[in-house]
């Protein structure tokens, strides 16, 4: 589908609001938050889904069509990549508020058209400064409950979303935050039509939502989900926008801001009743956080350079070996990967991911400076030479016993090699979102950003419109194994491991793709899958989104959406001696093609999240 009349009719001056003209379809009811006093202001217009688009001038996609459209207004005003991305991220975070917003985090890459370099924004999530290995066992020397700490203070982090906006917009940007967060601000304050996957996401964590009256307030009718083609309006969240714009980001990380979210992840409001573990964040953890401008990982598959995002993400690290591994296969096997039947690709994709999660759970965590831990080996998990050693338990006819040993990334390598140690899968979540901008200099973003679980810690800063994540819910709770060192257990100003892994792929020094997605740990197999899918399997960018999903991450058995698990392909793969176990949706990808200068394929979700949303500022007919 190409650009609807109603899509251009709506155009920019709707979202943004310049005109004061907000076109669409008046709703059934609307939420007016608490402050708003039903004054009745015209309504966020409601936009089609359109999966993929090709075109020039600039692309986008993400989950969200009031996000893609934002970007598109700020590419056709003369911004840039940056510039847009951080105004689609500001408006994820009003109407996707349980995947990201200013209270969580995320890792921003960025391809500078100017410098042809690939640099990144770590924005993660940081531990309280008094935080130890054992902040997550009991009295008892028992793990603490996951759930407990979920829905709790304790797991809240010191949030990097809003200082990432601001390196990314001084650092690559031609627009300031007054003027990037104020689509967003907009739509907050008028408010968005509530669509399926809203109303989904709003039942799923309703129970959570009351446990705290101040999301209940907000998120709930009530105490129940709105209904889809309501308006949902958040007037607080307009107001801490509209503050962060006029008195800059240290009202967020200085300011009343800082102190709301202080006091609430100590001690979190809670229904009556209602008990919920305090966290230790100080105003001190706050102020002194920083968003760190940082190198990429990179990795060369099939000629393309593969650039992704480095620690405290083990996502660029494990989406590079994963790549590296099924070249070490094709080696082997005589045999390349375009050209095997589904059932093997898929049983390569599977063995590699498996592989390179052992691989990841052993090595890969916040430890820099760290004192006595050693360092994590990034140079060696991504050469071609450790998955070279790796590849030597592939077997084309029988998938590995789970959990896969991890090897050593020593820099000595021999025929075949592995430490024999096989570790268990860690706990993870499922939530993020994901966008890609490409503008018609030839600047790329890949930003991937969340508040960890949907929902977060279910936690809103009072009067300020916003979730608190749970981001150190990423740590593990306890080592993995019993005395084998653990590179992710918490500790003071540590940043959880991550698996995000927004992606930017050049070929010939030119930017050539940009792809992530949300999903927890799930989140590097789809992005290694959409590479393959393209690179390999000869799917067009949105087929490759949309294909169904193996998700092998070195447990006993691997997810499988869409169908995949009762599947022809499904049972020769069970016959391999896979164990799949069917999930209703894997992620929620996006992905950007460059064609060529100032020509774009934008794709987006057609399977899953009911669809994502592609644009181009021109598109082709
Ligand atoms: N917290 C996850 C991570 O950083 C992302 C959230 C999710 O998708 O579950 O890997």
């Amino acid at each position: 589908m190409s650009a609807s009349s109603k899509f251009l009719a709506v155009g920019l001056a709707g979202v943004l609001g310049v005109t004061g003209a907000v076109l669409g379809g008046v709703p059934a009811a609307a939420h007016d938050g608490r402050h708003d006093g039903g004054r009745g202001s015209p309504v966020t217009a409601e936009l089609p889904k359109v999966p993929t688009m090709t075109g020039s001038g600039g692309a986008v996609s993400s989950v969200d069509p009031l996000a893609s459209q934002v970007g598109i207004d700020v590419l056709e005003r003369g911004g840039n990549a940056a510039d847009a991305a951080v105004a689609m991220a500001a408006t994820l975070g009003v109407t996707e508020p349980y995947s990201a917003g200013i209270g969580g985090g995320g890792f921003f890459v960025h391809y500078d058209a100017r410098t042809g370099e690939v640099s990144t924004i770590d924005g993660r999530e940081t531990a309280p400064a008094t935080y130890t290995e054992d902040e997550f066992v009991g009295t008892d020397g028992e793990p603490l409950d996951f759930e407990t700490v979920v829905r709790s203070g304790k797991a809240v982090g010191v949030p990097g979303t809003l200082a990432t906006w601001e390196v990314a917009a001084e650092e690559f940007g031609t627009m300031d935050l007054h003027r990037l967060l104020r689509p967003a601000e907009r739509i907050a304050h008028r408010g968005f039509v509530v669509d399926e996957n809203f109303q989904k996401q709003t039942a799923e964590n309703a129970e959570k939502f009351r446990l705290f009256p101040e999301s209940a307030e907000l998120f709930l009718r009530d105490g129940e989900a709105p209904e889809v083609g309501t308006v949902f309006r958040n007037r607080d969240l307009a107001r801490t926008y509209h503050t962060i714009r006029h008195r800059g980001t240290e009202a967020f990380y200085e300011g009343s801001i800082a102190a709301a979210i202080v006091d609430e992840s100590r001690e979190p409001t809670t229904a009556e009743g209602v008990d919920v573990l305090g966290g230790e964040m100080t105003a001190e953890d706050i102020s002194s956080y920083e968003a760190v401008p940082g190198e990429p990982t990179h990795t060369d598959y099939r000629g393309l350079d593969v650039y992704g995002m480095g620690l405290p993400s083990s996502g660029g690290i494990t989406v590079a070996e994963t790549l590296n591994l099924l070249e070490a296969y094709d080696e082997r096997t005589g045999t390349g990967l375009s050209e095997v039947s589904e059932t093997q690709y898929l049983h390569r994709f599977a063995e590699a991911t498996a592989t390179a999660f052992a691989d990841r759970n052993r090595w890969i965590g916040d430890v820099e400076g760290v004192e006595g831990v050693e360092g994590v080996p990034v140079e060696e998990l991504t050469s071609q030479e450790f998955a070279d050693e790796r590849a030597c338990l592939f077997d084309p006819a029988a998938a590995q016993d789970r959990p896969i040993p991890f090897g050593e990334p020593d820099g000595d390598y021999a025929e075949c090699g592995t430490s024999g140690a096989r570790q268990p899968e860690p706990a993870g979540g499922v939530s993020t979102t994901h966008l890609n901008v490409a503008d018609r200099w030839g600047n790329v973003v890949s930003y991937t950003l969340t508040i960890e679980q949907t929902g977060g810690s279910g936690i809103t800063v009072p009067d300020h419109g916003f979730l608190l994540n749970n981001e150190l819910t990423d740590f593990n709770f306890a080592p993995l194994t019993p005395g084998v060192p653990d590179p992710n257990l918490p500790g003071p100003g540590k940043k959880p491991r991550s698996s995000m892994s927004p992606t930017i792929v050049l070929k010939d020094g030119e930017p050539w793709m940009s792809v992530g997605t949300p999903g927890g740990a799930t989140i590097i197999t789809t992005v290694g899958q959409i590479i393959t899918g393209h690179v390999d399997r000869d799917l067009a960018l949105v087929d490759a989104v949309a294909a169904p999903r193996l998700s092998s991450r070195n447990g006993a058995s691997a997810g499988a959406d869409l169908g995949l698990a009762e599947s022809a392909t499904g049972a020769e793969l069970g016959a391999l001696g896979h164990e799949l176990t069917d999930l209703e949706w894997i992620g929620n990808a996006s992905a950007i093609r460059i064609l060529g200068h100032d020509r774009f394929v934008a794709a987006a979700e057609t399977e899953r999240g009911f669809g994502g949303s592609a644009m181009v500022v021109r598109p082709e007919r």
